[in-house]
């Protein structure tokens, strides 16, 4: 019977295949009832409303689709998976440890779909999500443009002091500019950077001379090729962010004669993925007091597509133009 099965009973429970805890026609949750005797969980209604102070929707993109992709309001949050991007191996890694809600910054459905069957893979992410009963939610251009947000775990993790907006535009700050403690050369400040960067194919890209001094840094986490103007306009001697491309990266260090503002292409997930921990601080203090249920995880999956990299110049300085 519906009314006497809630859908969930425990994680235990829920995962099994062979018990079908949604039931065509009862879409009622009713709360408390599959926790007799234990901490009721939060709703996904209450943590829902929690990332929306902290990462409030209408400074996202206009582009940009963020919020609740899948889930019910009412359906009680215990586990709370964090992750950059929403692809099957998260969203199995997700279900594999028992997650109520998934938190991704990268939308799962940017674009309009006509389908969501499982002959393709956002359609099966969609199908996956819905029969394991995990709620997905999207914090993406508004994470980035929040503080405490993704631009400002990328300014931690550079170090900076003193850290403001790059730019600021409709009264939403954009990436971040700040100082070191005291000046490094390029390389020094580079690999300080990947000490604390997860790992990645790809490694960190500079443009610049390693040699060079630089103490002003500006910083956009993921793609951020579209802010040269802003970060040429803070002063900053060397900028850090991800998907530099070819012809922007030439123009730029064109325009630049070989000085400032130098180039570090750290990696689009590898410059997001910092924002995951502070995504949690931030959601468990919401509920800090409250006595919550909420267990929360990082995912443990490295979602940059690239998996080796060969004839890379393993030199500084061969050619470029530094
Ligand atoms: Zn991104």
């Amino acid at each position: 019977m519906c009314r006497s099965e809630p859908l969930w009973r425990s994680h235990v429970q829920v995962r099994e295949p062979s018990v079908s805890r949604l039931h065509r026609g009862c879409r009622r949750f009713e709360r408390g009832r599959a926790h007799v005797g234990t901490v009721i969980p939060l709703l996904l209604g209450e943590v829902v409303a929690a990332l929306e102070r902290l990462y409030p929707p209408h400074t996202a993109s206009s582009w940009d689709r963020v919020g609740l992709v899948s889930g019910d309001l009412d359906q009680p949050v215990s586990l709370v998976h964090f992750a950059v991007d929403p692809t099957l191996a998260v969203i199995d890694e997700a279900r594999a440890a028992g997650a109520d809600l998934l938190i991704t910054h990268h939308p799962l459905l940017l674009r309009g779909v006509h389908s969501v069957a499982t002959t393709s893979a956002k359609g099966a992410s969609v199908t996956a999500l819905i029969v394991n009963h995990i709620a997905l939610y999207v914090a993406h251009t508004n994470a980035d443009a929040a503080s405490p947000g993704v631009c400002d775990a990328l300014a931690d993790a550079c170090a900076l002091v003193d850290v403001g907006p790059l730019e600021v535009v409709d009264g939403v700050g954009h990436g971040r500019v700040g100082s070191l403690a005291r000046a490094l050369t390029l390389r020094e400040f580079a690999q300080q950077l990947s000490m604390v960067l997860p790992k990645a194919v790809s490694g960190i890209r500079v443009a610049g001379p390693a040699d060079a001094l630089v103490s002003r840094v500006a910083v956009v986490g993921g793609a951020g090729d579209d802010f040269f103007d802003a970060v040429r306009a803070s002063g900053a001697d060397v900028y850090v962010t991800a998907d530099l491309r070819h012809h922007p990266v030439l123009e730029a260090r064109e325009e630049a004669r070989g000085g400032t503002p130098y180039l570090v292409d750290a990696g689009h997930w590898a410059t997001e993925w910092l924002w995951l921990q502070s995504a949690r601080s931030e959601l468990l203090r919401e509920f800090a007091g409250r006595g919550t249920s909420l267990n929360t995880h990082i995912c443990t999956l490295r979602t940059d597509p690239w998996d080796f990299v060969i004839g890379a110049a393993t030199s500084d300085n061969t050619g470029g133009t530094s």
